[in-house]
């Protein structure tokens, strides 16, 4: 394990801090026309891709993707790689690659996101500056073959330059062409405002650990009224323990949230199956093997995952709760 103590330096990126002004000035240009100008049907309309796109990222990019967390059908996979193309932040293969990365050397300088670095650095500075000098040799020894056997992420990857442009001029002409919104409007709401939340939500997922995450051993923080105001768990925690787990929620809860919903009504619907999950009894027997075999946990708790066969059998809607 690295020593977290050892920084090392990184120079700010000027053009990538005067992009995300110009794109954050954009967005909040695009927030004034959208309360005294635009048309209800934009807003209505701008909240629908701005949860496509979240769900293409948590149920798609980090738990389907990045930590296979259970299998899907071809059509639900192009449906959230299209929405991931719309969220502009590269590739599904880049993402998931970095997110690999930011899992094996988690809290290190290695680590792109590094928590240890404190909240600022992990949401918002990793980007505006440079990376580690051995970022690009640490990409290439992160595992993506199972992702590079998907044809539909070699896809989007090969054709990102061109899918990418093409959906953003689609769902700009959308309002100006079925119910006569201005351009300019659509430009700055649709276009600017929409990728500048999903840039946000983006970022909260690479620092949700420092947002809801408690410190260890502090099992209720007491020291900070912040646990009254966001709901601070051991649950960002536990996704770094075990990643697989699709019940894990990006925004700190566990066995709830939208998306976990959603992935609940995928399975039901027969578009999503192996679903990846374990109960509180297999953790504590992982935890009683690890504790006297010497074994690290992470390897026991595999013995103990619940048999996706046995999830499939029961109603679908509430997947995660087995008979005894
Ligand atoms: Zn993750």
């Amino acid at each position: 394990m690295e020593n977290n103590d050892t920084r090392i330096p990184r120079e700010i990126q000027w053009p990538i801090v005067l992009y995300y002004l110009y794109l954050h000035f954009s967005a909040l240009f695009g927030l004034h026309i959208m309360i005294t100008e635009a048309k209800w049907t934009t807003l209505f309309y701008t909240i629908c891709l701005v949860h496509i796109s979240v769900l293409s990222l948590t149920a798609g990019a980090h738990r389907l993707w990045a930590h296979a967390c259970f299998k899907a059908h071809a059509i639900l996979r192009v449906f959230l790689v299209l929405g991931q193309t719309l969220i502009c932040q590269g590739s599904l293969y880049d993402w998931v690659l970095e997110h690999r990365l930011h899992h094996k050397y988690f809290g290190t300088e290695k680590d792109p996101f590094n928590a240890n670095r404190g909240f600022l650095f992990a949401y918002l500075k990793n980007k505006m500056m440079t990376n580690h000098p051995d970022h690009e040799k640490l990409l290439k020894s992160v595992d993506v073959k199972d992702i590079e056997q998907d044809p539909i992420i070699v896809w989007q990857k090969r054709f990102y330059w061109l899918l990418n442009p093409l959906l953003m001029a689609v769902i700009v002409f959308i309002p100006t062409e079925l119910w006569n919104e201005s351009l300019i409007c659509s430009i700055l709401i649709v276009g600017f405002l929409r990728v500048t939340i999903l840039l946000h939500c983006s970022w909260i997922l690479n620092s949700a650990s420092i947002i809801w995450g408690l410190d260890p051993l502090n099992k209720y923080s007491i020291q900070t009224n912040l646990v009254f105001i966001v709901n601070k768990s051991l649950w960002p925690q536990y996704h770094y323990l075990l990643p697989w787990d699709y019940q894990s929620g990006e925004f700190g809860n566990y066995n709830k949230g939208c998306y976990t919903a959603h992935i609940r009504v995928w399975a039901a619907l027969r578009l999503i199956t192996d679903l990846r999950t374990i109960d509180t009894d297999g953790i504590r027997k992982a935890m009683v093997d690890a504790a006297s075999t010497g074994q690290d946990i992470k390897q026991c708790v595999e013995k103990y995952t619940l048999d996706p066969n046995l999830l499939k059998i029961k109603c679908e809607l509430d997947l995660e709760r087995i008979p005894y």
